[in-house]
């Protein structure tokens, strides 16, 4: 399950069923708890212009501060916000604190007005009847532009209901604010509609970006998605770039715009600033 996530995921529970079950349950109990006592946390993970490194915008990254495990992944925690509901609440946190935190800076650096803050979205949210109304309220609340906002959706949360989640998303684009499909290439997407989806841009999952070298055929599927992006008009982002050679290999492939290990790891707010003191990221020095 941790692996079918696809994430950074360890272990949390117990092979045992019943000890994986009661873990479960305490985990949800504690994961309530946790929406109470606000102990979730964003990081912000810079995403960059390759060719130059300086600092496009972040990709808000949530955490949990679990009182006795620590820093928990999205992966082990997620999940059973989702199937519990309490996503909702959560989510609506996220987006909140994502947004307020980007004016922080934006105000902070007048030069760097441009940042972009990406969020991630949770099916459930896509489904939520208050969700626009919800987004519209925070951006109001927070006065931040639209166009300052990137929502990310995985090809998964488009199986079904495509019709409804393309309407929504237009909804979106009319507050400017902009759609990317995250992990590219690892669902399910039918290309065949994708060219009907109001989105703007493309992320290339890491899985791709790091098995580039390994083999061929990962450097075939980059080179594809990089072509298909640039037909459709859209953008692309490579996601997990560790290393100065995946960084080479895809410049040389024309992909503009990535984040991962090598420029910066997902960081807590505190760190992004003396960043942006410098709104570039050397990974050489
Ligand atoms: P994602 O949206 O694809 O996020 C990218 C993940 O890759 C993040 O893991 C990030 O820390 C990790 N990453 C970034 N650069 C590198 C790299 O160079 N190498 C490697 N190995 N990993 C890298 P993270 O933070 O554990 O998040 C995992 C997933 O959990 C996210 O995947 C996203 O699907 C979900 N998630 C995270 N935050 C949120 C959130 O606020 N809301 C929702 N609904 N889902 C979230
Ligand atoms: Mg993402
Ligand atoms: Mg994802
Ligand atoms: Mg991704």
């Amino acid at each position: 399950q941790a692996k079918a996530q696809g994430k950074n995921c360890y272990a949390l529970f117990d092979p045992d069923f019943h000890t994986r079950v009661v873990h479960r349950m305490q985990l949800e109990h504690e994961l309530r708890q946790a929406i109470v006592h606000e102990q979730f946390t964003l990081y912000y993970q810079p995403v960059v212009n390759l060719s130059t490194g300086d600092i496009t915008g972040f990709e808000a990254l949530v955490r949990w501060k679990h009182p006795e495990l620590g820093l928990v992944p999205p992966c082990d925690f997620i999940p059973i916000a989702e199937e519990t509901g309490l996503i909702i609440g959560l989510s609506r946190w996220i987006l909140r604190t994502a947004c307020e935190q980007l004016q922080v800076w934006r105000q902070q650096f007048p030069t760097l007005s441009h940042l972009r803050m990406n969020v991630n979205l949770s099916v459930e949210q896509l489904n939520h009847q208050g969700f626009l109304s919800e987004v519209e309220q925070v951006l109001h609340q927070t006065g931040l532009d639209g166009q300052h906002l990137t929502l990310e959706i995985t090809e998964t949360m488009l199986i079904s209901n495509t019709e409804a989640i393309i309407e929504l998303i237009n909804q979106l684009q009319s507050l400017n604010i902009r759609v990317a499909i995250d992990d590219f290439g690892t669902g399910y997407s039918s290309l065949s509609y994708l060219h009907r989806l109001p989105i703007n841009s493309l992320k290339v999952d890491k899985s791709f970006t790091q098995q580039m070298h390994q083999d061929q055929i990962n450097r075939d599927i980059v080179v594809t998605i990089l072509t298909l992006t640039e037909r459709l008009g859209l953008q692309a982002v490579a996601e997990g770039i560790e290393t100065a050679d995946q960084l080479a290999l895809l410049k040389a492939m024309g992909c503009k715009q990535g984040q991962g290990y090598y420029f910066a790891r997902p960081l807590p707010a505190h760190e992004i600033p003396p960043l942006l003191a410098r709104g570039t990221i050397s990974p050489e020095s």
